[in-house]
């Protein structure tokens, strides 16, 4: 949201108008489409009778991430695709009454409330991405003790290290973070946990493992070696973390069909390059990537050709063309390129069943077991794994304690 218009009274106007329109139905289908439980028909109904504390304490009441989550969550295919103003063609711009919301809070300061309880449990969670902060919340406010390690530098996951700052500010992210802290959640940056069973001989109670999926996938194709072929989020990443010193390509070829995939095409772009092209091997219904993501990468002027298959990559030690099959009528294609980047999806660097095992009280949160990929839904994972440690906690301590 454009800043200015936190104090422009015409936009509130807007808002309220938005917020007139909802029906304020029973059993709201928006509520519960929400999968973090962010609970629209409850914060829409206070805005609409002039309680916008009331309406900002109800989305943090649910969703440690609310103000992440007005920006990036694709609401169509959640909140607004179920809103009962569908059938009228108008659903309600939830969204864009959340991001209003959140962004007043930063005036308001609602605290988020937790409960004067103290359990006296101690739960290490790995990994500080949205299902590990998610899970963390839940158990502080049950009065846990609760500390997380996160290897890298900042917190936050793909929120801090993925997402582009052109859709997501780091501010946002590191002030949501901070609340999280203000809760007495305890936070270790720059400490990876080779294994959960660590921490529990450390005397943690439980552990959740909640480290998302980093490692990109690459093709077994000729030339992957070469320079300038690249993983799509490492790649962000690196626009992320210094993008300066970082190659910008002017025939930028992108392969995948997901949202990393228009993350990456669309960031080569704003770098500067003339011509990205994105290849995907299905057609573009098929292309798993948000219907918003998708047409946004087109009006940012990016090419998008469906049903081709990398054949090689091609250059001396440096990347200059590739070619693709054709699987619509098996002619191959050949195109100038000076750089190539990989996103056809990314999985997790370590084997999960390897390592979680619930009765030793280790569990698992976020991408590397939600069937979405998305923030909202890790979010609710780590919501509902916390309820699990809750319950292994109880029940361990009725038979030791
Ligand atoms: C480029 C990109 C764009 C995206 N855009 C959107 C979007 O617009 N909307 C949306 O809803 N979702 C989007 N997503 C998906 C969303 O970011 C993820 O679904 C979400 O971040 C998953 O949360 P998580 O907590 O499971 O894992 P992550 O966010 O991946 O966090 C896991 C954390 O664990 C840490 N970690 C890993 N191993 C260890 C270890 N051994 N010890 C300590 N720490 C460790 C990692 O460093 C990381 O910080 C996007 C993802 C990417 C990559
Ligand atoms: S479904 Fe739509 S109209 Fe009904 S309460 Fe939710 S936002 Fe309002």
């Amino acid at each position: 949201m454009d800043q200015s218009k936190k104090t422009d009274k015409n936009f509130e106007l807007v808002i309220r108008e938005e917020a007139s329109r909802c029906l304020l139905c029973h059993d709201a289908p928006c509520s519960k489409a929400c999968p973090a439980g962010t609970n629209p028909a409850k914060f829409i109904r206070s805005l609409r009778f002039e309680n916008p504390k009331g309406a900002i304490e109800t989305i943090k009441a649910n969703n440690v991430l609310g103000g992440v989550c007005s920006k990036v969550c694709p609401s169509k295919a959640y909140c607004e695709g179920a809103c009962s103003r569908v059938d009228l063609k108008t659903p309600i711009k939830i969204k864009m009454l959340q991001e209003y919301l959140m962004e007043l809070d930063k005036t308001l300061n609602v605290p988020m409330l937790r409960e004067r309880k103290h359990v006296d449990k101690k739960v290490g969670i790995v990994g500080s991405g949205p299902a590990g902060l998610a899970a963390a919340v839940e158990l502080v406010k049950e009065g846990y003790n609760v500390t997380v390690y996160e290897r890298d530098e900042k917190l936050g996951g793909y929120l801090s290290y993925g997402i582009p700052s052109d859709r997501l500010s780091q501010e946002l992210v590191d002030h949501e973070i901070n609340q999280v802290k203000e809760l007495g959640v305890e936070f270790k940056n720059n400490t990876k946990v080779e294994n959960p069973n660590d921490l529990l001989s450390d005397g943690f109670d439980a552990v959740i493992w909640a480290c998302g999926l980093h490692k990109g996938k690459t093709l077994n194709i000729d030339g992957t070696n070469l320079e300038n072929v690249e993983i799509g989020v490492d790649y962000l990443r690196k626009v992320k973390e210094d993008a300066k010193n970082l190659y910008a390509g002017k025939n930028v070829i992108v392969i995948g069909g997901g949202d990393v995939a228009m993350d990456v095409a669309r960031t080569a772009k704003l770098r500067g390059a003339e011509n990205v092209n994105i290849l995907y091997r299905r057609t573009e219904n098929e292309m798993p990537a948000y219907i918003d993501e998708k047409v946004e990468t087109k009006e940012a002027g990016v090419n998008i050709f469906v049903k081709f298959k990398p054949v090689s990559i091609e250059g001396n030690s440096k990347v200059e063309k590739a070619t693709f099959e054709s699987l619509g009528n098996d002619t191959t294609i050949t195109m100038k390129c000076d750089q190539y980047i990989l996103a056809i999806s990314q999985e997790s660097e370590r084997n999960i069943e390897d390592l979680v095992d619930a009765s030793k009280g280790i569990f698992a949160a976020g991408d590397v077991v939600s069937s979405d990929k998305t923030v909202v839904y890790a979010i609710k994972s780590g919501k509902e794994v916390a309820n699990k440690v809750i319950e292994y906690v109880n029940n361990t301590c009725s038979v030791k304690c």
